[in-house]
């Protein structure tokens, strides 16, 4: 793997380690581009202090930390300070702003909820998978990021064709944007429903192009060799070959 964007640290309060340790972890493995994209603080929306990401009095320490290291570092491996952003569209563009301000490099979209729902719990609720792909749709025309993180969280058990409408409508959007959506190598490790099998031919089909992303929540997720090869060759049986690698 040349590149990972997708890299989270102890900050968000469910990972581990510090940013020094990832970037340990990430030489080792022989990646050259490391970027960290940990859930982005927002003070200026509902989840500001939901638990699962540093609050904003963290900000200035984070992304003074990463600043310090990819200075430390630059011999030995490309740093880049980002953020995993949950697309929510009140606040935005002031979230952009502030998170500018401190040096940010890019951000990456995360959509994990729907109006408080957590996606992998949108099951069979046609309207609200409208909204989910609707917002998803919205945050890709902002131009705003980098990739799509894990297109494919909904686990979805209601109607099947209604699911292919759906993330057609998302495939063709990040195509139009030229935005690469992620095969999410965190889900595939741990067998988790997403990778989605049913989500990838879509892609396949309509032509997007495809990342791979660590979604690293410990250092040692850097070793990563093993399933990269696996995640390739899953994606081929899908009819992917073509890999995007240093987009940043
Ligand atoms: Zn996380
Ligand atoms: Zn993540």
């Amino acid at each position: 793997m040349i590149a990972n964007y997708h890299t989270h640290t102890w900050r968000c309060n469910h990972a581990s380690g510090t940013e020094r340790d990832y970037i340990e972890g990430a030489i080792r493995a022989g990646i050259k581009i490391l970027g960290f994209s940990d859930h982005t603080p927002n003070p200026f929306s509902w989840n500001i202090n939901d638990g699962i990401r540093m609050l904003p009095e963290q900000t200035e320490a984070y992304f003074r930390t990463i600043a310090a290291l990819k200075e430390e570092y630059r011999d030995r491996i490309r740093i880049l300070a980002g953020v995993e952003v949950e697309y929510i569209p009140d606040g935005f563009f002031e979230l952009q702003r502030y998170l500018r301000e401190f040096g940010c490099e890019y951000m990456i979209m995360g959509q994990h909820y729907l109006e408080g729902i957590y996606v992998r719990h949108l099951w069979d609720d046609e309207m609200e998978l409208q909204l989910h792909i609707d917002q998803m749709i919205e945050g890709l025309s902002t131009g705003c990021f980098l990739y799509v993180a894990h297109p494919d969280l909904v686990r979805w058990s209601g109607d099947r064709d209604f699911y292919v409408e759906q993330m057609t409508r998302l495939c063709r959007s990040a195509k139009e944007h030229d935005v690469p959506l992620e095969f999410n190598l965190l889900g595939f490790r741990d067998g988790r429903e997403y990778p989605n099998a049913r989500f990838w031919p879509i892609a396949a089909e309509v032509g997007n192009r495809v990342i791979l992303g660590l979604d690293a929540h410990c250092p040692e997720d850097m070793e990563c060799e093993l399933i990269e090869a696996a995640a390739r060759k899953t994606l081929k049986s899908f009819g992917i070959t073509d890999i995007a690698e240093e987009i940043l």
